[in-house]
C-alpha cells in the first residue's frame, strides 16, 4: 500500500485500491460464473476481461473506502441478478403511491411512476442509492482511470465535483444544489450489464449524466438551468426512484446496439458463435 492524499477526505493516509465499479455489482452480472462477463469497448472490440475485469486505483483511505462500501452493499443486494430475481423491483412494486403525489403532473406516461421518499422510506434504503450513484459519478470524474481514458475525466467540473465530494463526506443535502439524481428501475427486460458513466449537454447550463448497473439506470442532472420538469421533481426531493419500461429510450437502445454490433475477439468469438 502506498501513502498519499485521500481524494475524499484529503488526509494523508495509506491508500486502498478502490474499484471503479464495486466488486459486488460485478458478481451480479457474472451470476457466479467465472467467465460469464465480457468487456465491450467500441474501438477495441469485445473480449473477456483479464483478471475479472476490475478497474482499480489508489484513491481513498481506509475510512473513506468503508464509507463507500456501505451503500455499495445495499445497492448490490437490491439490483437485478443475472437470469434471476430483482429485489429492488419486487420492493417498489409493493409500494402504493400516496395521494399527495398521485395528483402531481409528472413528465411520464401511464406505465411509469415516480416513487418519492415519503413512500419508499420504510421499504427501501433510498439514501444508499443516491449515495452510490453520486460516488460512482464522482470517482469516475475526478481521476484519469486506466482503460477508461479521457471520455469522462473531469466531466463534473471543479465546482460540482467539490459539491459532491462534500456531500459524500457529510451526507448533507445542502451540497446538492443544482443536482438531481434518479434511479430508473427497468420494469421490462432488465439487462445484466454495467456501463461506465457518460454525459450529454442538455442546454448551456445543464448536463445529464448516466450509467447502468444490472436492472437500474442512474441519471443525474447537473447545472444551474435544470429543465422545468427536473426542477419540479427536485422541489420534492434530490432523489427519487422511477419505475419505467426504458426499452424504447435512447440510452437503452444505444447500449443494446453497442453490445450487438461490437465484434468479439479471441476466446469470446468461439463462445459467442457457439451460443
Ligand atoms: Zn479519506
Amino acid at each position: 500500500m502506498r501513502t498519499g492524499v485521500c481524494k475524499l477526505c484529503r488526509r494523508t493516509a495509506e491508500l486502498q485500491k478502490s474499484h471503479l465499479i464495486p466488486r459486488a455489482i460485478f458478481q451480479k452480472v457474472k451470476g457466479g460464473e467465472k467467465e460469464n462477463i465480457a468487456r465491450i469497448e467500441k474501438n477495441i472490440g469485445a473480449t473477456y476481461p483479464p483478471g475479472g475485469g476490475h478497474i482499480k486505483a489508489e484513491l481513498l483511505c481506509h475510512e473513506c473506502e468503508e464509507l463507500f462500501s456501505k451503500s455499495e452493499k445495499t445497492v448490490a443486494n437490491d439490483c437485478y441478478v443475472f437470469n434471476g430475481r430483482f429485489p429492488l423491483f419486487e420492493k417498489t412494486k409493493s409500494i402504493s403511491i400516496s395521494d399527495q403525489y398521485r395528483q402531481l403532473t409528472l413528465p411520464i406516461n401511464k406505465t411509469s411512476r415516480f416513487i418519492f421518499k415519503d413512500d419508499w422510506n420504510n421499504v427501501i434504503d433510498g439514501n444508499a442509492f443516491l449515495y452510490f450513484a453520486l460516488s460512482i459519478f464522482w470517482r469516475t470524474s475526478i481521476f484519469y482511470w486506466p482503460r477508461i481514458g479521457s471520455s469522462y475525466y473531469d466531466a463534473l467540473g471543479r465546482k460540482y465535483s467539490e459539491q459532491i465530494r462534500m456531500f459524500l463526506l457529510t451526507q448533507n443535502h445542502q451540497y446538492l444544489s443544482h443536482i438531481y439524481v434518479c434511479a430508473v428501475i427497468q420494469t421490462v427486460t432488465p439487462l445484466a450489464v454495467i456501463s461506465f458513466p457518460t454525459c450529454t449537454k442538455m442546454n448551456m447550463f445543464c448536463w445529464s449524466h448516466s450509467f447502468f448497473i444490472p436492472g437500474i439506470m442512474f441519471i443525474m442532472y447537473v447545472g444551474k438551468q435544470l429543465p422545468d420538469c427536473i426542477e419540479g421533481l427536485k422541489s420534492i426531493d434530490d432523489f427519487s426512484f422511477l419505475e419505467k419500461d426504458i426499452t424504447q429510450s435512447k440510452s437503452y437502445t444505444n447500449l443494446c446496439e453497442t453490445i450487438l454490433t461490437t465484434p468479439a475477439k479471441g476466446k469470446l468469438i468461439k463462445d459467442w458463435i457457439s451460443s
